[in-house]
């Protein structure tokens, strides 16, 4: 693949210039934006991406504040993006970075940091610190496939990184160009040589360089092997009502939504015959059953089929049960997979939404 596009920088850099999204983290060379918007874009549109972005940085406009963020805060803030490890990670590296007192200016450095991994690493030397690192992501894969009009599998570690091999020989050697040349791959990939449905040949830049075009091969690149088959969980969620007040408790501080807040929940679709049983286990009574509901959320490895009950209860419960009132319950940070129920209860304490 080396060699493949030696005119990159020349075709592609003048186009970025001229047609680039206007991007908040794209106007500073400061490490600490531009890793954060690296991570919140990780699985996550850049539209969604946005106004989390914007209220994070006003929040914790250093990473010293991120470093000393209550983690409550933290979660609050990040509710609604998902893969909720990834703003642990953030306060980890925070805490790493204030403590040797800046921002580590190597790939070698940056790539140690918890939650940074050779595409961040490569993005962050690059745009930060102008060093010719590449940053490939699943957009600069499918836009080489396309231009070399190679069929091996992108699922392969090995392929990957002869594209990063390939993408770092094309590199451009003025500072100034290598720090928005990953970028400029990436918004090409996501604009042009898009992901979905045909690409955009005839406003490419590398229209006349690219052989899945004159091969008319796009659509069919990139090659991907075997997606996993993700696993189904069925659970059964309770919102529980007493006085006013609904029952959370904390996740395990290990696994998916490590460390959020959740209703308490069981394994498996309980019936309306054989809901009642957990309650008991809970050291709970059932007064009222208000109402019945089903909701789904897909994980990336795991879709949760959930079963849910809005009933009011007698009795204290587990000691893990924390009963908040609607103001408590806005304070904590629970993940959009229970939205339905979190919707649910706000209703029934009274904050419609
Ligand atoms: S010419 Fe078409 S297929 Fe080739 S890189 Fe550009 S948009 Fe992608």
């Amino acid at each position: 693949m080396k060699n493949t596009a030696p005119r990159l920088p020349e075709l592609l850099l003048p186009w970025y210039r001229a047609n680039a999204r206007d991007l908040p983290w794209r106007k500073t060379t400061d490490p600490y934006p531009i890793w954060v918007s690296e991570i919140m874009l990780q699985q996550t549109r850049v539209a969604a991406v946005l106004g989390y972005y914007a209220r994070f940085l006003e929040a914790f406009p250093t990473v010293e504040a991120l470093a000393a963020a209550p983690e409550q805060q933290l979660m609050k803030l990040w509710e609604g993006l998902g893969y909720y490890s990834r703003a642990r990670n953030l306060q980890k590296a925070a805490k790493a970075v204030a403590e040797r007192g800046s921002f580590p200016d190597t790939y070698e450095g940056l790539i140690k940091l918890p939650g940074i991994g050779e595409y961040t690493a490569g993005a962050i030397a690059s745009a930060a610190f102008g060093l010719r690192q590449p940053a490939v992501d699943g957009n600069v894969l499918r836009v080489l496939m396309r231009l070399t009009d190679c069929r091996a599998d992108i699922a392969d570690a090995k392929v990957k990184a002869a594209v990063r091999e390939a993408v770092r020989a094309a590199m451009p050697e003025a500072e100034r160009d290598i720090r928005i040349f990953n970028q400029a791959l990436m918004e090409l990939g996501a604009t042009v040589c898009v992901p979905n449905g045909e690409p955009k040949c005839e406003i490419c830049p590398l229209r006349e360089n690219c052989l899945a075009r004159s091969r008319g091969t796009a659509m069919t690149l990139p090659v991907k092997s075997g997606k996993k088959q993700r696993r189904k969980e069925e659970k059964t969620v309770y919102v529980l009502l007493q006085n006013g007040r609904v029952a959370l408790r904390r996740r395990s501080d290990e696994g998916l939504l490590a460390g959020l807040w959740e209703f308490p929940n069981v394994p498996g679709e309980l019936g309306e015959e054989d809901a009642p049983s957990a309650l008991a286990e809970w050291g709970l009574e059932a007064k009222a059953w208000r109402k019945r509901l089903s909701a789904k959320h897909i994980f990336t490895h795991v879709e949760w089929h959930m079963t849910g009950y809005v009933l009011e209860v007698e009795g204290q419960g587990m000691e893990e049960f924390l009963w908040m009132d609607a103001d408590a319950l806005e304070g904590h940070a629970v993940p959009s997979a229970f939205g339905k129920f979190y919707a649910e209860a706000r209703a029934a304490l009274g904050k419609e939404d």
